[in-house]
């Protein structure tokens, strides 16, 4: 049931000409299958740290990490992670980016298609399928990175700040979608977000970060009723 385990975790970035700096310190956490839990902290603390390592792109100094029961060596195919800033192909269309987790996976393509369409549809970008990048504004690109993240339904899905770039108003109505999204597919998701608000609306648990190193100061449960 624990799906994801971080036990007595430190990373060190150690620069040649330069002091190491000690970005999170014995952290250890679990994540139980379809729980949300959001990662809060000041800047610096390491969360964007804590998510590559998670998701096998930055190694750890110390300490263990287990992501659906194997040992993270690299990036897991059933993990699936959501970047600050939109990284679409400029030269595939809206839905093309979206099928790309797909195809490297080789799946069954038409099931696929209508999960992206229906994704696309859910943030707001029916229409836009078979538009380009360069069409879109800065914030519909991010929310089909979204939809990228979650098409092959990975049962860990790594978010960090995805709606750092958007306006409050987009922010708020993504959450919902977000939320909706979440209910149906029964994901484990790890949430990096700045605002504590959010946190609390989306998650289940919040982990708080102290100052760099990142420490764990607080584990707090939300404990609430969803609707
Ligand atoms: P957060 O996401 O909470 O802002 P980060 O994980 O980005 O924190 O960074 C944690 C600390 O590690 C910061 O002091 C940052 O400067 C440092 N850091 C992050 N990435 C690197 C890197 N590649 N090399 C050296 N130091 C880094
Ligand atoms: P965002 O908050 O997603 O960055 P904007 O504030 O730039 O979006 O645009 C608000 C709305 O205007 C979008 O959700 C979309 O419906 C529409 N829009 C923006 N850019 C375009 C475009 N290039 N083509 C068609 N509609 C657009």
């Amino acid at each position: 049931d624990r799906w994801i385990e971080v036990t007595g975790l430190h990373k060190t970035y150690r620069a040649r000409r330069s002091e190491p700096t000690h970005a999170l310190s014995d952290v250890t956490f679990t994540v139980r299958r379809g729980e949300f839990v959001s990662v809060v902290g000041p800047s610096g603390c390491g969360k964007t740290t804590l998510l590559k390592i998670l998701a096998g792109i930055v190694s750890r100094s110390q300490g263990t990490v287990r992501v659906a029961g194997r040992d993270v060596t690299g990036p897991l195919p059933e993990v699936g992670m959501v970047f600050q800033t939109p990284t679409l192909l400029p030269w595939r269309t809206v839905l093309q980016n979206v099928m790309v987790p797909v195809e490297v996976r080789k799946l069954d393509a038409p099931v696929y298609r209508e999960r992206a369409e229906r994704l696309l549809a859910m943030v707001g970008l029916d229409g836009f399928e078979g538009r380009y990048p360069h069409e879109l504004s800065g914030g519909m690109q991010q929310r089909a990175g979204i939809c990228r993240a979650l098409v092959h339904d990975p049962a860990v899905l790594l978010m960090d700040e995805p709606f750092g770039a958007l306006d409050a108003l987009t922010r708020e109505s993504m959450n919902v979608e977000l939320l909706r999204i979440w209910r149906e597919s029964g994901q484990t998701v790890v949430f990096v977000t700045h605002s504590i608000p959010e946190a609390v609306f989306l998650c289940d648990r919040v982990v708080v970060l102290s100052p760099r190193p990142g420490r764990i100061a607080e584990i707090v449960d939300i404990g609430l009723e969803r609707p």
